[in-house]
């Protein structure tokens, strides 16, 4: 290193680098665990084709498939993308007939999918030999911030209570009266809400819920909606999705959405503003102090998302709506516990493997239907074997497990959550203090510093699994 150790120290402490210690220290750390600069510039050049490459190879492979599919009588052939809006149909012979074409489908593409992964899993595993790492979340966990001793406890947390959302799955194959439950079943909804509300109801409903847990949240809302720095119009000609974007030097956000008056809507008005919220806590930071993880950055977002959700929860005017509101919060909870769960399986069991020679399209196969099996619990009767075909998370280059940060994020903001209901007197700022925080520091700095958590100690996780378990156990006792 040019610089030694001892003057790194010093200079870290100057008033005008101190702001920015953590993300420095941090950068000087992850260039030591690698290979020296001149080969880790070489590698750079060589990933461009020889790693980057094959994700690229991929979307190519999932752009070009086609599904043939009659609507209304008329024949078409839809996208990947447009497909898999089948499987949100409450129409369970549709989604059972969608389920069969996505598998064919997927099973023609499949050599072509597995030499992709089998290439830049062997790239990754090859470049992680040289730099001398051997454990194969290392990458991930550094990006993320986060220990695996974090990593290995909260997936405990999960393990220990997965047996109400298997219970769950069981009713919600009886209230549907699916004679078999599939993969594709998962995420169908349950039952209809009859509420919808106008724009200015739901700005009004999701600023009043923000007040009772921050007023600084409330106030900030309030004026953001006042100020029209949300694009909500219904109207042709817009795309799918939502997201926030922020305008640092003047410190002000924007979110894109498209507001058709549903319930979900209103979560994703609560979810977009928790993310600008974030980000209006963070300002006047330096900027690479605003630089958070993936496990983080849905934060605030999620949390956001939570208090209105439990908000609409206890104010349904009837069962059926209560049913199918706490529905679909437990299916929220069954994706991150069980079908995440699924790909963390996969993807460490396929890296164990690989390490060996490259892999099959059947042994493949068989590797993700024994991940699904696992994070199920066996819980349902058809599987979706080509997964690691369908999900292009498993070949994003940039960030290797694109899977466990999703589970970490929800996990913290429930827990974060619950302390807000047990300890109201104080949280606000303890909250706000967290956010701002969440681009210089480790995970478990965060959590001890502002919560006074150990995350790597199993309370604070089984108490966040707890909160979603609760549904359930809720959910079971009214469809009982
Ligand atoms: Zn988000």
């Amino acid at each position: 290193m040019a610089v030694e150790d001892a003057d790194w120290q010093r200079l870290l402490e100057t008033p005008e680098l101190a702001p920015v210690a953590f993300p420095l220290a941090e950068r000087r750390t992850m260039a030591r665990d690698k290979m020296p600069a001149v080969q880790e510039k070489i590698v750079n050049d060589l990933a461009v084709d020889g790693y980057h490459g094959w994700s690229n190879l991929y979307d190519l492979v999932a752009g070009r498939i086609s599904i043939p599919w009659v609507r209304d009588g008329k024949e078409e052939a839809l996208s990947v993308g447009q497909a898999s809006n089948v499987f949100a149909d409450p129409d369970p012979a549709l989604r059972s007939a969608m389920a069969k074409k996505w598998e064919e489908a997927w099973a023609k593409e499949a050599e072509l999918c597995a030499a992709a992964l089998n290439h830049l899993g062997g790239f990754r595993l090859n470049l992680y030999k040289h730099r001398g790492w051997k454990n194969i979340h290392k990458e991930p966990l550094d990006f993320n911030r986060m220990s695996a001793e974090t990593l290995k406890v909260m997936w405990e947390a999960v393990e220990g209570k997965k047996d109400v959302f298997v219970e769950f799955l069981k009713r919600k194959k009886k209230l549907q009266g699916l004679k078999e439950m599939s993969w594709f079943d998962v995420g169908a909804p349950l039952g209809k809400v009859a509420k919808t509300y106008s724009f200015a109801e739901a700005c009004s409903f999701v600023t009043e819920q923000f007040a009772g847990i921050s007023p600084r949240m409330a106030e900030f809302c309030a004026g953001a909606f006042q100020k029209r720095w949300v694009e909500a119009e219904d109207r042709p000609g817009k795309r799918d999705g939502a997201f926030c974007t922020s305008f640092p030097l003047s410190n002000e956000t924007r979110v894109f959405m498209t507001f058709a008056g549903s319930p979900g809507n209103v979560s994703t008005l609560a979810h977009e503003m928790g993310h600008a919220f974030h980000q209006h806590v963070m300002a006047g930071l330096p900027f690479m102090a605003q630089i958070y993880a993936m496990n983080v950055a849905e934060t605030a977002s999620t949390f956001a998302e939570m208090v209105v959700a439990d908000a609409a929860v206890k104010k349904a005017a009837t069962r059926e709506e209560k049913i199918a509101l706490l529905g679909g919060k437990v299916r929220g909870s069954i994706s991150f516990f069980m079908d995440i769960h699924a790909r963390f399986l996969f993807e460490t069991a396929f890296y164990e493997r690989r390490r060996r020679g490259p892999v099959g399209v059947d042994e493949l196969n068989g590797m993700m239907l024994d991940a699904q099996k696992e994070a199920f619990r066996n819980g349902l009767d058809r599987w979706h074997p080509h997964f690691w075909c369908s999900k292009l998370h498993f070949y994003i280059t940039r960030m290797p497990f694109y899977n466990f940060p999703y589970t970490f994020g929800y996990l913290f903001s429930a827990g974060i959550y619950a302390l807000a209901r047990e300890t109201p007197d104080g949280f606000e700022e303890r909250y706000i203090n967290l956010l701002r925080d969440t681009g210089r520091m480790r995970v478990e700095d965060l959590a001890s510093r502002h919560l006074g958590v150990d995350l790597t100690k199993p309370g604070f996780w089984e108490q966040a699994v707890e909160m979603a378990a609760a549904d359930a156990r809720e959910f079971l006792s009214l469809t009982d």
